[in-house]
């Protein structure tokens, strides 16, 4: 079973990475700041993620992923790492098949040369830096 403040870790990595936090009538949260507010996580995040709890995370899932965080709080689900691009990834418990990676979807990750999103100790401005080239690059596409 996941900790809370892995799943927490799992979401904010992804955010991070230009995924979005979708609700269950297909709406999108909107962040209007970085998640990551130097070393911590960003007020903004931390309502979201009030709000996720005082749900049980019903009705919340990331972009690509039809995983909600229900199931991630679920005694049934573990994080684990994605082995093509090193991301936090949901596993079953039990290990039969994982659902696959957010990562399946975005061309440029992984990308070598950028370093993984990580837990807010990261320097602020270096994922802003990264999330931003990964968008460039994107649209680029
Ligand atoms: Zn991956």
């Amino acid at each position: 079973m996941a900790s809370l403040d892995q799943v927490k870790l799992y979401l904010v990595r992804w955010l991070q990475l230009g995924k979005k936090l979708v609700r269950g009538d297909g709406q999108e949260v909107e962040f209007t700041q970085s998640v990551i507010d130097c070393d911590r996580y960003s007020r903004e995040f931390e309502r979201c993620w009030q709000e996720i709890l005082d749900h049980q995370g019903n009705d919340f899932y990331l972009e690509g992923t039809e995983l909600g965080f229900d199931s991630l709080f679920s005694s049934q689900w573990n994080i684990s790492k994605c082995a093509r691009c090193s991301m936090p990834v949901p596993r079953l418990e039990l290990g039969v098949q994982a659902p696959g990676c957010p990562c399946d979807d975005l061309l440029l990750w992984p990308n070598v040369e950028l370093p993984l999103p990580r837990a807010p100790i990261n320097n602020h401005s270096r994922l802003t830096d990264i999330k931003s080239r990964l968008l460039n690059k994107t649209s680029h596409y």
